[in-house]
């Protein structure tokens, strides 16, 4: 059983004007993330919406003297971006698609992620957002450290950082053990 982890692809991170945003390299993977989200709903995979989630001037969260505020609370920053918020309001209703907050980098940080995965029987996960080198790498890691085959698709991560998104594809695939493709 496969699951497809959605990792950050929000405003915020994506579009010209979001707070932290990856920019061109995260709008250029917008059909490509919203092409695999429909296929694995549609075939009725476990479809996870990973979401970054702050409150404003944290000042217990690490984040907050790390980089500027983002993904706020009822914000529209956390929309999903461009067509994939619409592929969300489409299906958010399925039993297989689930909008999860998360307040750290990794997807399985402070959440039920891992549980909901292992009721499912779940063994792979597919990743797919952004950033490349920061939430999508954390969320790896920890996958691969639970024992998840990892599968990454490298037209459907970005990262404002060109070589980090680079750098982290040779790990996902030479450290982690991830299927990149
Ligand atoms: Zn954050």
């Amino acid at each position: 059983m496969r699951a497809l982890i959605n990792i950050d692809y929000t405003f915020d991170f994506v579009a010209d004007a979001g707070a932290l945003t990856c920019g061109k390299p995260g709008q250029d993977i917008e059909g490509k993330i919203t092409e695999l989200t429909k296929e694995f709903i549609d075939n009725g995979d476990y479809v996870v919406f990973a979401i970054d989630v702050h409150d404003k001037g944290d000042e217990y969260h690490p984040e907050t003297k790390l980089f500027p505020p983002h993904n706020l609370r009822e914000t529209d920053g956390r929309h999903l971006y461009g067509t994939l918020q619409q592929v969300y309001e489409e299906n958010k209703q399925r039993s297989n698609v689930v909008f999860m907050d998360k307040t750290r980098y990794s997807a399985f940080a402070g959440t039920n992620l891992e549980i909901k995965l292992r009721e499912r029987g779940i063994t792979e996960v597919h990743l797919v957002g952004v950033c490349t080198d920061i939430c999508v790498l954390h969320t790896a890691v920890d996958a691969y450290n639970k024992g998840f085959k990892i599968v990454v698709y490298k037209d459907a991560v970005a990262s404002f950082n060109s070589a980090g998104h680079d750098w982290a594809l040779g790990h996902f695939e030479k450290t982690l053990g991830a299927m990149v493709k």
